[in-house]
């Protein structure tokens, strides 16, 4: 899956890359229900990340996620970086190393019911979880194929836009929260699609090949690309 240096880098670079390079756009789904600093917050911490890539890539794989989680809790702020910092965290407290498709899945579940604690909510309150909740679903439903999960979720943040905030900042506005993508959400499908177009760009051959075995695992059990 995620074996090398070079994969680790690839992934955590393609993360950063994902939320830098949408950061306007956060910043303005931010400023209709929020206080429009969603994009800068989120930015900072992953080019903290960047910042800090020779370090982190450095790392087996959940010590790696566990590394971006502490500096997104550092350098977020809000309520975003303990939110997003806990997904990260957790995800590096429960991934096994090496990590197969069920280790993963068991990961994600349980990085899912850490964010769920950490912020006091559920689905249906338009925020990230209403991303990342279907998304785990999803997956443990048997889905491995990164293009449908990656489809998923952008579908979800979009499905935020008709929901009415009942959670953070946005749900100040009550009614006026609804008709506008929740900025949350939608920094969590890019993540989530940030993730999967890395895993789907893995080659069919190389060091992790031990994963294709169950050929039920998909891409998820496909090896890096390149050294
Ligand atoms: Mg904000």
């Amino acid at each position: 899956m995620i074996r090398s240096e070079a994969a680790r880098r690839r992934l955590i670079r393609a993360l950063a890359d994902s939320v830098i390079l949408h950061a306007e756009e956060l910043t303005r789904l931010d400023q209709a229900i929020g206080d429009a600093d969603h994009g800068l917050n989120m930015s900072r911490g992953f080019r903290a990340v960047l910042d800090d890539l020779d370090r982190i890539a450095a790392l087996a794989l959940p010590q790696a996620l566990g590394a971006v989680g502490t500096t997104l809790v550092m350098k977020v702020g809000g309520a975003s970086g303990p939110l997003f910092g806990t997904l990260f965290l957790q995800l590096g407290k429960s991934l096994p190393e090496p990590a197969d498709a069920a280790g993963l899945v068991a990961a994600a579940a349980a990085a899912l019911d850490a964010v769920r604690a950490r912020g006091k909510s559920d689905p249906g309150a338009k925020t990230m979880l209403d991303v990342l909740a279907p998304v785990v679903a999803a997956l443990r439903a048997g889905e491995r194929d990164p293009a449908r999960l990656s489809a998923l979720a952008d579908a979800a943040a979009e499905a935020t836009r008709p929901m009415r905030a009942l959670r953070g900042r946005a749900s100040f506005l009550g009614e006026r929260s609804i008709g506008h993508v929740d900025p949350g959400a939608r920094s969590s499908a890019l993540l989530i699609g940030a993730a999967c177009a890395v895993l789907s760009a893995a080659a069919p051959t190389g060091e992790a090949a031990d994963l294709q075995a169950g050929a039920s695992d998909g891409a998820f059990g496909a090896p890096d690309a390149g050294p």
